[in-house]
């Protein structure tokens, strides 16, 4: 088993259902067990910073399926909650990221692990470090914790109640 941490993230119609409908598919998935899900955060958009606010939340889990086997899942659950592809960082209904596969390192195209952009991303690194406190980069060893530091966290908003 491997142990995986994903990034979700909605900024389109029923955000929450988007979301907690990803999560459900997720639990799902076969040879995979999810370990923790993170509290709901609402973030500003990141990069095109012209759109809607984000939803967004981390996983935790374990799973026996490789990483092309897990982004090919997470892209056909993508698909499913009515995905559709316009402009990089657009809006979408739901984004399912690969932040870390175990201590792996991927650098193609198609596929790229650690997620490049995960250090920099307030709206990543504040749910995963909820559900992960301690989680290390793999290649520096330096702790998230300490990359979140250098990073504006008002964007970042904690949801208490979800329903
Ligand atoms: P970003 O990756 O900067 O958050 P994005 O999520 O908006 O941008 P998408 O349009 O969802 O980007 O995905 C573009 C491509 O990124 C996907 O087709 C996928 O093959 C590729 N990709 C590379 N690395 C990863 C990863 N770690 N997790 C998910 N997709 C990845
Ligand atoms: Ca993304
Ligand atoms: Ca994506």
């Amino acid at each position: 088993m491997t142990k995986v941490y994903l990034s979700l993230g909605s900024n389109m119609g029923n955000r929450q259902d988007y979301l907690q409908k990803a999560v459900e598919a997720i639990k799902k998935l076969t040879d995979t067990e999810v370990e923790a899900v993170s509290s709901y955060y609402e973030t500003a958009a990141w990069g095109l910073t012209d759109q809607a606010d984000f939803l967004n939340l981390a996983i935790a889990l374990e799973t026996q399926l490789s990483v092309e086997s897990l982004l090919s899942a997470c892209q056909a659950i993508e698909k499913d909650l009515d995905r559709v592809r316009h402009e990089h960082w657009g809006p979408r209904t739901v984004d399912i990221d690969i932040l870390l596969y175990g201590q792996e390192t991927w650098g193609t195209e198609h596929l790229k692990v650690p997620h490049p952009f995960m250090t920099q991303r307030a709206f990543v690194l504040v749910p995963l470090l909820e559900i992960a406190e301690d989680l290390v980069e793999p290649q520096t060893g330096q702790p998230y914790e300490k990359y979140l530091s250098q990073l504006d966290t008002s964007d970042v908003r904690k949801l208490e109640q979800v329903d």
